[in-house]
């Protein structure tokens, strides 16, 4: 069970990852070291290191570290040296710089975002200590409309959605590798107040297997307009 609360704050990135793999919010080497590596200072804007969501501005959250956690951990057989991930909803950019190192050299990650600011933030965000995924294109951002996915570059072995859609978006199923597995929250049709983080499987003769994997908090996956209105 994915923890909703918040837990007392680390003081720094070492010791968040030390708490997380306590709790066995971590559980593989793997997993450790790349979040080891990837300082979530660089990402939040307060309380860095609490166990926590935390607002970022234009009505987006970076998500709880235990929920990062999670999201490696059900995507890390498909994040192999060379795959291609695609991050909807990339927002702070966090996740897009786990996958990145996970998929290696010969990988590549693109994260999507239809918030304009956020989309650079996400490039300053990574540029601080890890611009070398950025020179190498490694990680590239895009500014877009995630629901449509970024058919160019596809098809992605590992797909991530950081927000929660009513439904999957045909798009991002069609723009899934076979063999691949995508990790989207869900809202419940009968209680639409709750979500489920839902893992998506394509066969390689492309059949669709979904399994539920936990109740979540996301914010929406939506219209930029209604998530944000600067007016
Ligand atoms: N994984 C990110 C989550 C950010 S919150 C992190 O931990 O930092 C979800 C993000 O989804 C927000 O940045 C929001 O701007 C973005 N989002 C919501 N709807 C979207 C859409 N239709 N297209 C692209 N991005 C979207």
């Amino acid at each position: 069970m994915l923890t909703m609360f918040c837990s007392k704050s680390a003081k720094n990135n070492d010791e968040l990852i030390s708490q997380l793999k306590e709790r066995r919010e971590i559980k593989s080497d793997k997993i450790e070291k790349v979040m080891r590596l990837v300082d979530r200072g660089d990402f939040a804007k307060d309380d860095l290191y609490e166990d926590c969501p935390q607002y970022i501005g234009y009505g987006a959250t970076i998500s709880a570290p235990n929920i990062h956690a999670f999201a490696i951990e059900h995507l890390e057989d498909v994040l192999k040296e060379g795959n291609k991930v695609l991050d909807v909803g990339s927002g702070s950019g966090y996740l897009s710089t786990c996958f990145a190192y996970l998929v290696g050299k010969s990988g590549q990650v693109i994260g999507i975002d239809h918030i304009k600011e956020l989309v650079d933030w996400s490039y300053s965000n990574v540029s601080k200590n890890h611009s070398a995924l950025l020179k190498s294109k490694r990680i590239q951002f895009i500014i877009s409309d995630g629901r449509e996915g970024y058919a160019e570059n596809g098809p992605y072995q590992a797909i991530h959605v950081g927000a929660a859609a009513k439904k999957t978006p045909q798009k991002l199923l069609d723009q899934l590798a076979p063999g691949g597995k995508l990790l989207i929250p869900v809202y419940s049709l009968s209680n639409p107040g709750t979500q489920t983080l839902e893992q998506i499987e394509k066969s390689e003769d492309g059949q669709i297997f979904r399994t539920k994997l936990t109740g979540v908090r996301f914010v929406p996956l939506t219209e930029k307009e209604v998530q944000w209105n600067d007016d």
